[in-house]
């Protein structure tokens, strides 16, 4: 597998983009990875990266972007933090890998048995967490709503895909370079959730 080059980036499109990452995860399930040089990799990256895709995902150590979705040095943008919420300098984090440096998808991830989702039910409160925390909960009246009779546990899973669209939503409205370049088709911004029993992403389209 070789490192992406500027020319490999141009050519590729964000629906191709999201094949990569399929192809990627599927891999990975697979246990089918790629044989990569690294150190190879580390040479071929000196001068630049040209990664393809741009991921928002859970900082958990069991749900790492590159190993996940199979890829190499040069080859995304991760962008890490608890719950996979959205501030403004992860949109601008996005706004530069996109915009500036051309990558063609942006993914929100999320993942099963969170911890940051379970702290938002639990409501927890903890220093600087809570900021965290109560993000995450600022979707939970509406999962609440349409599902009145659920467990906390029942909560977790619908909690989980409700953040990552509020994540989704939140990059849409709050950076006008994205939503544009997602209305020109320049981009596609997807969410999805990693299932840590499986190592499987549930791609949501
Ligand atoms: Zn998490």
């Amino acid at each position: 597998m070789r490192t992406l080059t500027k020319e490999d980036q141009k050519n590729l499109t964000p629906d191709r983009s999201l094949t990569l990452l399929k192809e990627g995860n599927k891999r990975f399930t697979n246990n089918l990875k790629l044989n990569r040089n690294l150190l190879q990799q580390v040479n071929e990256t000196t001068a630049g990266q040209n990664p393809f895709a741009v991921i928002i995902s859970c900082m958990d150590s069991r749900a790492p972007a590159e190993i996940i979705f199979d890829q190499g040095l040069g080859d995304i943008f991760s962008i890490r933090i608890a719950g996979n919420i959205i501030n403004d300098d992860i949109i601008g984090s996005t706004e530069f890998g996109t915009k500036a440096v051309g990558a063609k998808i942006v993914m929100v991830l999320g993942h099963s048995s969170c911890g940051a989702i379970n702290g938002a039910i639990q409501n927890v409160q903890l220093g600087k967490l809570s900021s965290v925390t109560d993000k995450v909960r600022r979707c939970l009246p509406k999962v609440k709503d349409t599902h009145p009779k659920a467990s906390d546990n029942d909560l977790i899973p619908l909690l989980s895909k409700e953040n990552v669209l509020q994540s989704i939503r939140e990059l849409r409205e709050n950076s006008p370079i994205l939503s544009e370049m997602e209305k020109t088709s320049e981009i596609k911004i997807v969410g999805g959730m990693y299932d840590i029993a499986t190592g499987l992403v549930d791609f949501y389209e």
